[in-house]
Formats: C-alpha cells, sequence, structure tokens
C-alpha cells in the first residue's frame, strides 16, 4: 500500500540526473535569472522572519535568485545542482560554511536568519521543508567528503555536485552521495499494547518507537529483530514494512515498521534506553501531550508510526 508522503519527502523536484554531467548547460543554469538557490551555512538553512521576531509568525525558506547569489558564489562555496520544478526553474543548494559570519555579509542583509531546519521544520509548507532537507543532506555529505578515504588525495566536486572525484591520477577512486540506512518500529502486542521507550536527552515525557541502524551482513527484518531484542528484550515475530522518510540530520533513511511480539516482559537494556513501557491504545488517544507524557515530534516517521496504528492502519 501506498502511503502519504512522510515530511521530508516528496520535494516535487526533478532531480534530471540526464543533465548533470553537462557542464555548459549546469554554467548557463548557475546565470539564469530564474535560478533559485538554497544557501546552507554549516548545516543551517536560511529563514524569514529573523530569528527573534514576533511570536507566532510563520517561517519561510529564504531562496536567493541569481544576482543575490553572484556575489556569494564569488567567495567559492560548493554549489549542488538540486533539480528542475514545474517552471522549469533550477534549484541549486549553495554551501556558505566558508563564511566566518553570514549575518553581516552585504548580499544577505535582511534576508532572514541562518537556523537548523529542525527548529522550524513542522511549520514549513511539506515541500519548502523537503527542499531544504535535500539541500543540507547533500552540503554535509560533500562538507565530509573532501578529501579521498582509498588514498587521502583532494577530491572534486562532478555530476553537478552528485560524485567527488579523487584528484590523484593513480587512484581516480569515484564517491557518491550516501545516506545510513535505520529501522525505526513500533512494536505492539497484535491488540491494544504497545511499546514506547525514552531517552535520557529527550524533551521531558517524550517516548518514542524503537530505532537503530542497519549493520552490514543484516536484511532489514533481522535488524529490525536485533534493535528490538537489545532495547527492550522481546522477540519479534511479524514485521510489516510502513513507509520510509529521509532523514538528514545528518545523513539518515529512516525505515519504518510495525512488528508484533507474543512476548510482554520488557528487559530495557539500560545503556539505550532510560525507560521503556508498555503503553495502552486508550491512554495515547487520550493523552494530553506535557511534561509527564508527550509523543515524538510532529515531523517525525516515529509519530507517524504511532498514529497510524492508534487509529487502526497499521
Ligand atoms: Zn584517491
Amino acid at each position: 500500500m501506498q502511503r502519504p508522503p512522510n515530511f521530508y519527502s516528496d520535494n516535487g523536484l526533478d532531480r534530471a540526473d540526464r543533465l548533470r554531467g553537462d557542464t555548459d548547460w549546469l554554467a548557463a543554469r548557475l546565470a539564469a535569472a530564474s535560478t533559485r538557490f538554497v544557501p546552507l551555512w554549516r548545516t543551517r538553512s536560511l529563514f524569514d522572519p529573523p530569528a527573534g521576531a514576533e511570536p507566532g509568525a510563520a517561517p519561510r525558506a529564504v531562496l536567493l535568485e541569481a544576482a543575490e547569489a553572484a556575489a556569494l558564489i564569488a567567495r567559492g562555496g560548493e554549489r549542488i545542482f538540486l533539480g528542475l520544478d514545474a517552471e522549469d526553474r533550477a534549484y541549486f543548494a549553495l554551501d556558505l560554511s566558508s563564511l566566518d559570519s553570514p549575518d553581516h555579509e552585504p548580499a544577505l542583509a535582511g534576508r532572514g536568519s541562518f537556523a537548523d531546519l529542525r527548529a522550524f521544520g513542522p511549520l514549513l509548507p511539506r515541500q519548502e521543508g523537503a527542499i531544504l532537507a535535500y539541500a543540507r543532506g547533500m552540503v554535509w555529505w560533500h562538507d565530509r567528503h573532501s578529501f579521498c578515504g582509498v588514498c587521502g588525495a583532494r577530491t572534486e566536486s562532478r555530476q553537478g555536485g552528485f560524485q567527488r572525484q579523487c584528484s590523484n591520477p593513480d587512484c581516480g577512486a569515484a564517491h557518491f552521495p550516501r545516506t545510513d540506512p535505520a529501522v525505526i518500529m513500533l512494536v505492539h502486542d497484535g491488540a491494544d499494547r504497545c511499546v514506547l521507550g525514552r531517552q535520557k536527552v529527550w524533551l521531558p515525557g517524550m517516548h518514542s518507537t524503537l530505532a537503530g541502524f542497519v549493520e552490514p551482513g543484516e536484511s532489514l527484518e533481522e535488524a529490525v529483530a536485533r534493535e528490538v531484542e537489545e532495547e527492550v528484550g522481546l522477540a519479534v515475530e511479524e514485521v510489516v514494512y510502513h513507509s520510509s522518510q529521509p532523514w538528514p540530520f545528518p545523513s539518515s533513511m529512516m525505515l519504518g515498521f510495525h512488528a508484533r511480539t507474543r512476548d510482554s516482559q520488557l528487559r530495557v537494556h539500560p545503556e539505550e534506553l532510560e525507560d521503556a513501557r508498555w503503553f495502552e491504545r486508550d491512554f495515547l488517544l487520550a493523552s494530553p501531550e506535557n511534561e509527564a507524557f508527550r509523543l515524538p515530534r510532529p515531523d517525525s516517521i516515529a509519530r507517524r508510526l504511532i498514529v497510524d496504528w492508534l487509529e487502526g492502519r497499521a
């Protein structure tokens, strides 16, 4: 069953990989008046209204036009071709991380403030949030792959930013953007109870699904079973795929599942979780969100997994 898209997916852009190798086309689009640039500064996106504006003002992503971006491009930041929108406008991510203080750049004066996408994600129009997430993930990957993982030489951007090529002719390794698969699962008893846990660093009262990274040499189903056993000591016997979510904070791909268990005795691993408990469906449906109990953030697939199970869409 195809479910509605999760936050940070479905950005509406045609990624147009057929055009990534056409350097003349890319150069023309970088200078075109219709082109839009998504600025990133040290993983932060640009938002308007500025931080500190009146409470309740809805944030919007600030995209720059070619004329505004020209002075910033001249400073040498990485540009990554993201794709084309329905009006054939090209979108590029523009990495401004080499600037010491972007708030003082004349080209950005009055345009807003840089902030972490996670602060505003749930409040943004969905496609806007998805474009910022996409740009964030790409810029982060470039930032951490300036040197070849094989020989240590410098790498250079190719294919509109979808490849980094080792500059050492004796090596020549090509590196491609990567995303790390993680499984995230709501464990339930096949009836009206589910398991939620919490980590010490989370907001007070927040309880969420279990999750963990997929390891080499295991299937997703095995990763679900292993993580559930490690974190709460339950054996799962039915693992059903739900949906996925890009989570570029910094580089994860969340793969969501519902998992049924016949066990009921929790054995919480103290190094993994501060607490984990069985929760009744009726409690969760009626529960206020406060410091005693709250569900995970509204833009997370964790919340989606819980709400769909509560409403019978497991
Ligand atoms: Zn190399």
